[in-house]
Parts: C-alpha cells; structure tokens; sequence
C-alpha cells in the first residue's frame, strides 16, 4: 500500500526534496507511485459515509486510489499522468440499472422506435417512415407503443399498420412488453385464423365474430415473434455496441440484466475480448415455469463458473410470477376493481416455485422474481423467507423487482428478510397510463401503496433503481425525477402521486450507485468513491444538489470512466475543454 501524501512529515519532505531535487519537487512522490489518471477541481460525492464529499481522486489502472483534497491529490501526479480539471462540477460514483432487457433494447435502437407517439396517426407516419427508408427489412419491427393511445379499455386494431404497410409484416411490441401488435400480412404468415387457439399464458384478441384483431397478449405474441428472421452475429454485435454507448452516454456503468441476454453471454464476451466493452454487465438466466430443470440448472451453473469476474458476471436466475396490472395479468389477492371477475393467476404453481427458490437459495445463486400484484409479492416473499430458513442462507439478499403494490404487513418483510427491493422510479411516472389506466385497475386501496419506495426504506429494506429498458428509456436522469417528485415535468399531479412514497436526492442516488452493488453483491468493490473500489464515474453539467428537482430529469453526463477508461465525453465538454468556440 502506498503511503497517501497527508502522512509524509514535513521532514521527510524536506530530506526528499533535497535528497532528489527538482524533479522530485512534489516530494511525496517518492513515496506514492504517480497515478494514471488525477481528476481535481472537482464537487465529488462519493456515496461513501465516512467521507461524503471530496475534491479530487486519483485512479491507477482500473481502480481508485485515493480521494480526498485537491491538495493531498497532487501528490499522485507525474509526468505520464493524465490531468481533469473538473472546474467545479458534481462528480458521482457510476450509474447502475438494476433492472435491464440489454439485448432486446440495443436491437431495439435499429427498430422502429414508438416511445413518446401518442395518437394512432403519429404511430402510423413512423411505421410508414420506417418502412420506407428500410425497403428490404423483410419485416417491420418496433416497440414503444402505449395504451392510452387507443382510448379508454382499448386495444390496438390491425387496421391502422394494413393502411400504411400493407404487404410487409408489422409487429409492434407494447412499452411493457406484455402485448402485441400486428397487421394482417403478420397474422396470416403465422397462420391465426378463428379456430387458432389461445397460447398458455397468452390471449390472440379476437372481434365479435371470433377474428384476430391484431392485439395479442403476453405469450400469444410469440406465435408471430417466431417466425421473424434473427439478427445475425454480427447485427447483434453491432447493436450491443450501439447499446453500450447510449448507456455510457447517460452516465451507465454498469446494467444488471433481468431476462434476453443469458444466451447472448458468449457475444458480451467477445466484445469484452476485443477490448471494446465498456459496460459491467451481471446477467441472470431466465427461469420459465413449471419448474427448475436440471438442465436449467446445468446452465446456470455452467455460466456462474465461466463469467465472474468484474466485466461479466452469471450466477443470477431471473423469473416471473406474474404480469402487469394495465392487462389484468398482475396477481391480486382481491378482485381487480374495474372489472371484479379477474384477479390475475400467478405464474408458476406456488409450491414449485418454492422448490425452485429453495434449491436455487442453497446453491448460493441470486433470485430476482418479477413480482408486480400484492398476491404475487407476498408468495415472492413466502418463498425467500422459507428458502432462508431451510438452506439457513445468510445475506443472500434475493431480489423482487416492480412491486407495484403491496399489503401493508407485507412492507416490513423486505427489511426483515434482506430482501431487495428492486424499483424502476419511471414505471410509476403519473402519466395517463398510470393515472387512469393503472390506477382504474388497481383501486383506490391498493393505489395508495403503489410503487411503496419510501415506506420500504423506512422500515429497513434495500433499494436498487433501475429502468427495465427498453420498456422505458434507458436514461436514468427522468427516473432520479420522478423519484424526487413522483410528478410530470409539467408538475401534474400538483402534490404528487403518492407523494409520501417519494425518496430523497441523497438516498436516489444511493439506490443507483452503492444500493444497486448491494444488490448485486458487489459493493466491496463498486458503489461509490472510495480508495480500492473500481474507478467507475461520472462527471455531471449541473448540480443536483443546487438545481430543482423537477429539473433533475434534464441531467446531462459530460464524462463517463469506467474502470479507469474515459468511455463518453460529451461534446459539450469537449467544446469546452478545447476552448473551441
Ligand atoms: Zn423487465
């Protein structure tokens, strides 16, 4: 360990200065090899509580070697040493999304990209754009779209993609994931007819007189998905290029993959291998019911022993109990209010998912279940509860991601279980989705526990954020807002929604940066700004402590390190480093 520069005596000083000479003028040096990189003038805040803030930290190969003032900080600076001048700018340890579709979003940026259409018209000019500028895509793909977009209760119709794209096959995947859209030409290429039959777990929307309409439920999509040509190899390497630098670009280090990427490992590899990663990606394999197979489980560990080390890493099992509150698809222990003849199945047989927690619990793997209605939350938590005590696992800390509502009793549990609670704030934007839709469905009762991020913080439990990517976007920035306001950037609701549930600047960040190692068992290495951990960070344009929260979702990253690696520089800073005008 070298000796940090504060501990030099003055005497000592004096004797290596005069023992040396000039060159040896910051005489600590001799003491503490230079760094690679030193990064000073800097607002650093470090999410380490022993030392909050910090002007300066210097990196030597991929880690961290000291933080602490400018002052103390030159010491590490030699004659190879790159130099930051951060002029005052706020400095945080790295972004992580806790909770990302990697592959599915990176294709999705060569796709037709729906996010922010809101009427039928506007979905239709994209599709027609894109179809143009693609004349041999032999299908037309994308996602985004909303459901709002087709007024109250309804569902997208095959109509308006045959109006625009008549001959090609269309298919468009909801924001959620969880339904589908297609157009005539799609729907006959996979052979859907009247007498088609509903998928396990999946539903082909059909008019009055028994035709397709086009919308498509959960796993009723992947009748038509299937006969869609895969990306080749190389598309997909290119796309998980594309992906690392949007990431990068908003301020991502790392991304924690909960589904879409596990059969990809080898590509992540490759490009890891090429020295051209610039993103830690921790990828869990997706368990699909009925139950754990031992060749599932065969995979699973075969990927834990392979990756695991900083850049890639296996040994996590990602599955769902159930599906979303907007389709009915979210398991409830209560009728759904708008419509009391559903209540939502879970899943997976109950008593096999327990099984399934319990071995994968006792082989030390990490479970995250997407678990989204009260009723699927709690079995979610039976299952941890009863897993720990059989395996008598300590610290396992298994993970359930969306929580979109939760009973009372059942809050406290996360705390009292190590349970993780894995959020991504922008799910919970009070748009008209949330509002109308969401809130219709769930009812007043169980709308005034939605997305509970504070009360599961007071008593005890974990946050990690994250964005579920590409079902929103993959910038963090308008997730920190709407954790700080849980209101539009039009300030709707006027006190928030569900306002008690809003967290704090510093405790946001947490759950982005150390929160987020935590879970992901990593925070003895990552998570915030300290001598040791991986030189992950991020230089920001405004300060986040100074400016309105309403005005956090406009963040811009000006530079991004990762593993001691300038990855992204905005162009803003480039401009401004260069002098040009
Ligand atoms: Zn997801």
């Amino acid at each position: 360990m070298p000796r940090p520069p504060e501990s030099c005596s003055s005497n000592l000083r004096l004797l290596v200065t005069f023992a040396l000479g000039l060159a040896w003028a910051a005489g600590c040096n001799a003491q503490v090899p230079p760094a690679d990189l030193v990064l000073f003038n800097a607002r650093i805040y470090t999410v380490n509580p022993q030392q909050q803030w910090a002007e300066a930290l210097a990196i030597r190969g991929e880690k961290i070697v000291a933080v602490g003032r400018t002052k103390e900080i030159d010491g590490y600076r030699g004659p190879a040493t790159r130099i930051i001048d951060a002029h005052q700018h706020l400095v945080l340890p790295g972004f992580v999304d806790c909770h990302i579709h990697f592959m599915d979003g990176s294709l999705g940026l060569t796709q037709v990209d729906l996010n922010g259409a809101k009427t039928v018209v506007e979905i239709q000019k994209r599709v027609k754009e894109y179809a143009a500028s693609h004349p041999k895509e032999p299908w037309i793909t994308g996602m985004g779209w909303t459901y709002p977009t087709f007024g109250p209760g309804a569902l997208p119709h095959k109509k308006f993609l045959d109006e625009v794209v008549p001959n090609r096959p269309v298919y468009l995947v909801a924001f959620d994931g969880h339904s589908s859209w297609a157009n005539s030409k799609a729907l006959a290429m996979a052979g859907i007819t009247r007498a088609t039959p509903d998928p396990a777990n999946g539903r082909i929307v059909r008019d009055e007189s028994g035709e397709a309409t086009g919308a498509l439920k959960e796993s009723a999509g992947d009748l038509i998905a299937a006969l869609m040509p895969k990306p080749t190899r190389e598309e997909r390497l290119a796309a998980l290029r594309l992906g690392m630098h949007e990431a990068n670009k908003y301020g991502l280090v790392r991304v924690h993959s909960a589904g879409g990427d596990f059969e990809y490992l080898d590509l992540f590899d490759e490009l890891h291998r090429r020295g051209e990663q610039t993103l830690r990606f921790y990828i869990a394999y997706f368990l699909d019911p009925p139950q754990l197979t031992p060749d599932a489980l065969q995979k699973i560990e075969s990927a834990r022993g392979t990756y695991r080390d900083d850049w890639i890493s296996g040994g996590a099992v990602k599955t769902m109990l159930d599906g979303v509150i907007e389709a009915h698809t979210a398991a409830m222990l209560t009728p759904y209010s708008d419509d009391p003849s559903q209540i939502g199945e879970l899943f997976w047989d109950p008593g096999k998912y327990k099984q399934a927690i319990t071995e994968l619990d006792h082989r030390g793997l990490q479970i995250f279940t997407h678990a989204i209605g009260d009723k699927a939350v709690r079995t979610a938590l039976d299952a941890y509860e009863q897993a720990a005590n059989a395996n008598h696992t300590q610290d396992a800390r298994p993970r359930i991601e969306h929580i979109e509502t939760i009973t009372s009793q059942d809050i406290p549990r996360f705390g009292k279980l190590g349970v993780i609670a894995s959020f991504q704030p922008l799910h919970a934007y009070p748009d008209e989705d949330t509002l109308q839709i969401w809130a219709r469905n769930a009812g007043p009762d169980r709308a005034s526990r939605a997305w509970v991020w504070h009360s599961i913080e007071g008593t005890g439990g974990r946050l990690a954020f994250g964005s579920d990517w590409p079902v929103v976007t993959l910038n963090p920035w308008p997730g920190v807002q709407n954790a700080l306001t849980r209101q539009t950037t039009e300030g709707d609701p006027p006190g928030g929604f569900v306002p008690n549930e809003r967290v704090s600047l510093e405790d946001t960040i947490k759950a982005y940066t150390l929160g987020a190692a935590v879970a992901g068992r990593r925070e003895k290495t990552e998570g915030s700004l300290e001598a040791g951990k991986l030189a992950d960070l991020i230089v920001l344009s405004q300060d986040l402590f100074q400016i309105k929260p309403n005005q956090t979702g406009k963040e811009e990253v000006m530079l991004t390190i990762v593993g001691g690696k300038l990855v992204y520089e905005s162009p803003k800073w480039v401009q401004a480093s260069t002098g040009a005008p």
